[in-house]
């Protein structure tokens, strides 16, 4: 899985009349793609039974955060949110709090115990229950549902976008993990695999293309074990991810397709080839490694040997030979030696990634790694060791962008520069950021832009024609 920063995303002021009686809902999300779209399905049920999403913390009557625990210190950030929270409560002794996602799953009783002032604890997989958990909230009691479902995946509800600018939107395919990578908490905060009906999926892929969105991206927390089957009669029918990546590519040809996230271990060859099919399928893949030492692969459960990691990469090399490629790396894994360290910045240069999300390793409670692995590994030298993993990554996404100056490529405009109103930002197939002077192109366009000159973070260019 990939981790979208440690900013939180907060919702547009929306809303609509119903029984909720309007009560306005400020929305907050940390943590992964797949909290974001959870977040826009809340707001979805939220808005069909009443409530109204506000953007203004101060005037909320309910304030939701849907967290993470993928590490100790996105949870430590929503501990400190949820005191803030506390203050607000104070002015306003009516306001509802509660906490969604996977803190709600894995932390409950220490959330009702230790902050008094949380009313509501939602899983990730009752949130159609959250209009009735509110209701017991507003009458004073505590709202509580952390049930995991071995179906749950919100199949038929279209959630409302949290992409300001219409332009690029999440599409969750499935829901839950089956690896049980020691050292994650997804499969006990997620619980199990389940895909999603392809026909609801390409239905809500169909929808945003009327709605003028431009680009999708296919979430799961491993996207290439997708799989769904149906029986007609005698016959059972399978779609399997590189099935629905072809499905969603030909809904339209000036849709923008990509996916996230791949585990090394289940990209086959199919999922290659249909990405080199089809123009309009992203030439990049988020393909996470962890680490390039074999006996650390084994401790973390990835079920892949860095061999094998290396023959995905010749084969994504040989099938999409203009294929971007990004990973995720841990370092300080439990008992790693500087020598499994070598290994991973060896494997970094060997594959040159084009971009990485790099962390220290952080125990996570009740994981197998936390029950049979000690975290032997001192901070300061999983903090060096992180370091030497971050300066060698800047030096290959440096390269990866120097290679693209004097080149042309089409991005799709996702909107206005934070840096300057004169600027857009967007995004090339490789999923690399492009700033470029707006002249007459306008946001959702697709345009031809020609790399002048990069940062470390960003290319930038300018508009040119055919
Ligand atoms: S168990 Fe492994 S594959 Fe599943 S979400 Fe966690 S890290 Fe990703």
């Amino acid at each position: 899985m990939d981790f979208n920063g440690e900013e939180p995303n907060i919702f547009e002021g929306i809303s609509t009349a119903g029984t909720g009686n309007g009560a306005k809902v400020y929305l907050e999300t940390y943590g992964c793609q797949m909290n974001v779209n959870d977040s826009e399905v809340v707001a979805s049920i939220l808005l069909a039974n009443g409530y109204s999403i506000t953007q203004e913390i101060n005037e909320a009557d309910i304030i939701l955060i849907n967290t993470c625990s993928i590490r100790e210190n996105a949870e430590t950030r929503v501990f400190g949110r949820i005191d803030l929270f506390g203050q607000v409560k104070k002015n306003k002794p009516s306001v509802i709090i509660g906490v969604l996602g996977c803190m709600a799953e894995r932390l409950k009783d220490e959330l009702l115990e230790k902050k008094k002032i949380v009313d509501l604890v939602v899983g990730p997989d009752a949130y159609r229950e959250l209009p009735t958990l509110l209701r017991a909230a507003e009458s004073g009691q505590k709202g509580v549902n952390i049930m995991l479902s071995a179906d749950e995946t919100y199949a038929d509800i279209s959630p409302v976008r949290l992409d300001k600018y219409g332009v690029s939107a999440f599409v969750s395919i499935m829901r839950g993990c089956n690896n049980m990578c020691s050292y994650c908490v997804v499969p006990y905060t997620r619980g199990a695999e389940r895909s999603r009906d392809p026909q609801t999926i390409i239905h809500e892929v169909e929808e945003l293309v009327r709605n003028g969105y431009r680009e999708v991206t296919l979430l799961g927390q491993n996207v290439n074990s997708y799989s769904w089957s149906e029986s007609k009669g005698m016959v059972k029918h399978t779609v399997n991810f590189a099935d629905l990546l072809e499905m969603v590519a030909l809904v339209s040809p000036f849709l923008r397709v990509r996916f996230s996230t791949s585990h090394p271990k289940d990209l086959t060859n199919d999922v290659l080839y249909t990405m080199a099919m089809y123009e309009n399928i992203c030439n990049h893949i988020h393909l996470p490694v962890q680490s390039g030492s074999d006996r650390i692969l084994q401790l973390m459960n990835r079920k892949y040997s860095r061999n094998s990691y290396l023959n995905r990469i010749q084969a994504v090399r040989e099938i999409i030979p203009d294929c971007a490629i990004s990973t995720d790396i841990i370092a300080g894994f439990c008992t790693e030696t500087e020598l499994d360290h070598d290994l991973t910045l060896s494997l970094m240069r060997e594959v040159g990634f084009d971009f990485a999300y790099m962390f220290k390793y952080s125990q996570r409670p009740n994981t197998k790694a936390a029950r049979h692995l000690v975290d032997d590994v001192p901070d300061e030298i999983k903090s060096r060791r992180l370091t030497e993993i971050i300066e060698l990554q800047g030096k290959l996404s440096e390269e990866s962008k120097k290679k693209d100056v004097g080149k042309r490529f089409e991005v799709l405009v996702e909107g206005t520069s934070k840096k300057s109103d004169d600027f857009y930002v967007g995004r090339t197939t490789h999923n690399k950021v492009v700033v470029f002077p707006k002249e007459a192109s306008s946001i959702g366009d697709f345009v031809l832009v020609e790399v002048t000159s990069c940062t470390p973070a960003t290319l930038i260019g300018k508009i040119v024609d055919e």
